[in-house]
């Protein structure tokens, strides 16, 4: 990356609400239905037609206003925004502008160094989606576009980032935890392809030592980390380039192509008043009180920088696995119920980072969907704790649990899969092994002592794998002695 220039990079995340409902009107927001079967009077823009604010977006605005430390008003206005596309029906959105639910909040982001980095959070505002638009695709059709509104008036937060990330690595770790922080908050299900969090970067270079922000392009609408990444390493270069032969970067919308890696321009400077944003007349000023506030911050879950510390803490395990374990929302459950139900916690990580996740990863599954549950993998580790069978044997139970959704107990008593550590039975298979292995004994007896592999290998196969190893082992030792 060119490094005459430093890079400058605000976001605007858009993440769609998991209401059941829309923002102003009934209509399910369930993704994937026919289109315009899920549309009414209300998210159709007819005239006449009322909306009426979902009071569940509102709560989870101010969830996640709080675990961004903003600053919650107690009074806030809908406003319109006035513009004209195919997929608005009203031909406005409702949006806020002047005085937003959330603003002055931040998101502190781990930086390679170890050291930590504050992100300003300008504001957090609650607006509807527009519908969707579907260009023709066979030759009867090539000539025409179709208007989807299933997803018009689905709530949406729009978290507006200050400019304050300096590298595309930064932006992209900032819209990590972002991205885990409003999974954990429940408010947004974090699915990326159906567009449920999606990113504009607005992206500026000026010279070092330079106070004064560079003229900035928006770059619109992708909605993977990777391309993210890829659209503001571009940019950066593709403004030094203009920058270096003496041009002028000019104030644009540009938009990310993913199989060139490159971007466009789309259209001009677009500034505030070219929405002739005002209140809208349909809706009354939201009033927010202190009580309110304080019954959402009560019933705040807990978030994944807090879970990280107590799984270290509480648990003792290693900080890599609490890492890796509080990613995901639902993992950390699982891991939670797991311990809770009694399994060792460093086994139980062990279990769900390896054999758990390599089955759902082939799986292509979420584990929500796994069809050992934490009460079944608690079983197995305990099983493995009072050595009724050995870590071996664990696979072969948990696989048997995997594909028959059976637990551990049942299992091990119909396959006979105990472990053997009665010393009589193991001491009757070891006199058998050193019977008819006279050669090797000799030559075990003669100072070849790494044949003790050989021994145990024969006595583990000959108990089916049921045999403790290290009482196999001892056992061995003084019997290959006498
Ligand atoms: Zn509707």
């Amino acid at each position: 990356m060119n490094s005459e220039y430093e890079v400058v990079i605000g976001l605007e995340v858009h993440v769609q609400l998991t209401t059941a409902t829309k923002i102003f009107c009934g209509c399910s927001t369930a993704f994937g239905n026919a289109p315009n079967a899920q549309t009414c009077p209300v998210c159709l823009g007819l005239p006449g037609a009322l909306p009426v604010l979902n009071r569940q977006v509102v709560e989870n605005a101010i969830r996640t206003g709080l675990a961004t430390d903003c600053r919650i008003a107690p009074r806030s206005i809908f406003a319109r925004k006035n513009y004209f596309y195919p997929d608005l029906p009203k031909g406005y959105q409702i949006s806020q502008f002047e005085l937003p639910i959330c603003e002055h909040g931040h998101l502190d982001i781990p930086l390679d160094d170890g050291t930590s980095k504050r992100i300003g959070i300008t504001r957090i505002h609650m607006e509807e989606d527009a519908g969707k638009l579907q260009h023709g695709e066979t030759p009867a059709t090539a000539d025409s576009s179709f208007v989807d509104l299933n997803r018009a008036c689905t709530p949406l937060l729009e978290i507006v980032s200050e400019p304050d990330m300096r590298s595309a690595d930064e932006a992209i770790t900032y819209l990590k935890k972002l991205h885990q922080m409003v999974k954990a908050l429940q408010v947004c299900d974090g699915n990326m392809e159906q567009g449920s969090f999606r990113c504009d970067a607005n992206v500026s270079i000026r010279p070092w030592g330079q106070a004064e922000l560079g003229t900035r392009a928006e770059l619109k609408n992708i909605n993977s980390f990777r391309f993210i990444k890829q659209a503001i390493e571009y940019e950066v270069e593709r403004q030094a380039d203009v920058l270096e032969s003496g041009g002028k970067v000019i104030q644009e919308t540009r938009l990310f192509d993913s199989t060139s890696g490159t971007t466009r321009s789309m259209r001009g400077k677009e500034e505030a008043h070219d929405y002739r944003y005002f209140p809208d007349p349909d809706l009354v000023p939201l009033v927010i009180d202190a009580d309110w506030i304080e019954r959402v911050r009560d019933a705040l879950p807990e978030l994944p920088e807090a879970k990280r510390a107590r799984f270290v803490r509480d648990y003792g395990i290693p900080a890599y696995d609490a890492g890796v374990l509080t990613q995901n929302h639902e993992v950390s459950s699982y891991f939670d119920t797991t311990v809770a139900a009694g399994a060792d916690p460093k086994q139980a990580s062990n279990w769900i980072m390896g054999e758990v996740q390599r089955r759902l990863n082939d799986a292509g599954s979420e584990i929500s969907a796994a069809p050992v549950d934490p009460a079944m993998l608690a079983g197995m580790l305990k099983r493995i704790a009072d050595k009724t069978i050995s870590g071996k044997i664990a696979k072969t139970v948990f696989d048997e649990m995997w594909k028959s959704g059976t637990d551990a107990d049942t299992i091990i008593e119909a396959k006979g899969l105990k472990q053997v550590t009665d010393s009589g039975a193991i001491e009757a298979i070891i006199n058998d092994v050193i019977a008819n292995n006279a050669p090797q004994v000799a030559d075990y007896r003669a100072g070849k002592e790494q044949l003790l592999g050989f021994f145990v290998g024969q006595v583990m196969k000959a108990s089916k794998g049921k045999a403790n190893p290290a009482a196999v082992n001892d056992m061995l030792k003084k019997k290959l002695q006498e």
